[in-house]
């Protein structure tokens, strides 16, 4: 895989304009080359991409109005122009490399996150010993949120950060082994309170107290609900809006990612 600098890099140079942009991420295999080269074959019929696109630049199908241009009327040509956005991969590794990631969540124009996952891979019991997916992909998320909470709240003094939403997208709804969206989601919200508490008490092995925690920006514990269950809606309080959405990239009928395109819509 291409260093996430150098992605960076590309994705800064082609980027004359600034498009809203939205990051793909994800654990690997959850299926977002496969989306990217959907989004850009929907794109160009006819172009075949010998190579993996990083970033693609997507419109919005007619279909699908985005929030901005709510009010326009159909004949407006800005229209045109707000359909746009461009789409980011990175490359998905389970450790999240945070310093790239953290200049990952500065460009300006950035609309939201979309965390893909296999949701054919996260069910409970294939294993004695949990599931690994699972764990791999609530710890990748676990640390993404973080990301996202440690930004708002360290600009507590400065302004606010805006919102910044976040779409966990279940891929691969195709296969008669995934699991339904709502049950990704609680799969991911009980797995990431066992990352929370395994991180806290690697926190606390390590000669931290738990009162530390709290204490300072760099606070290290996600979310507010206490040491209860993890909760994504507790992440409101920190203006990220965590929301779960189903689909399939491939499949042996047509894909269907209905549900992620209207996502975009409200958010672009
Ligand atoms: P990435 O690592 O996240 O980029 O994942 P890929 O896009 O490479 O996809 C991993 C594998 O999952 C590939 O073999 C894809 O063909 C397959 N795949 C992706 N999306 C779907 C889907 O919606 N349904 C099914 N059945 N397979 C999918």
């Amino acid at each position: 895989t291409i260093p996430l600098f150098l992605h960076l890099l590309i994705y800064r140079s082609t980027t004359s304009t600034t498009l809203p942009s939205f990051l793909l991420v994800g654990p690997s295999g959850a299926g977002k080359t496969a989306l990217l080269t959907l989004f850009e074959r929907g794109q160009h019929a006819e172009t075949r991409t010998s190579q993996v696109p990083l970033s693609v630049e997507v419109s919005l199908p007619v279909s699908t109005k985005a929030v901005s241009s709510k009010y326009r009327s159909v004949n407006d040509p800005s229209n045109q122009a707000h359909k746009k956005f461009l789409l980011a991969d990175t490359p998905g590794h389970g450790k999240l490399r945070h310093h790239a990631f953290d200049s990952v969540i500065k460009p300006q124009n950035l609309k939201g996150i979309i965390f893909m996952v296999d949701a054919a891979d996260m069910s409970m019991g294939t294993s004695g010993a949990g599931n690994e997916p699972l764990h791999q992909a609530a710890e990748y998320l676990h640390d993404i949120l973080l990301l996202l909470q440690k930004r708002s709240t360290r600009s507590k003094t400065s302004k606010a950060p805006r919102e910044l939403p976040v779409l966990i997208a279940a891929n691969k709804l195709d296969l008669f082994t995934a699991l339904p969206p709502p049950l990704v989601k609680t799969a991911l919200e009980s797995e990431i309170s066992n990352v929370r508490s395994s991180r806290a008490t690697g926190l606390l092995d390590s000669g931290i107290g738990m009162n530390d925690l709290d204490i300072g920006e760099e606070k290290e514990w996600l979310g507010n609900g206490g040491d209860g269950k993890f909760e994504f809606s507790q992440m409101d309080e920190v203006n990220i809006a965590v929301s779960v959405a189903g689909g399939n990239v491939l499949g042996a009928d047509e894909s269907d990612v209905k549900q992620w395109w209207d996502w975009i819509a409200g958010n672009l």
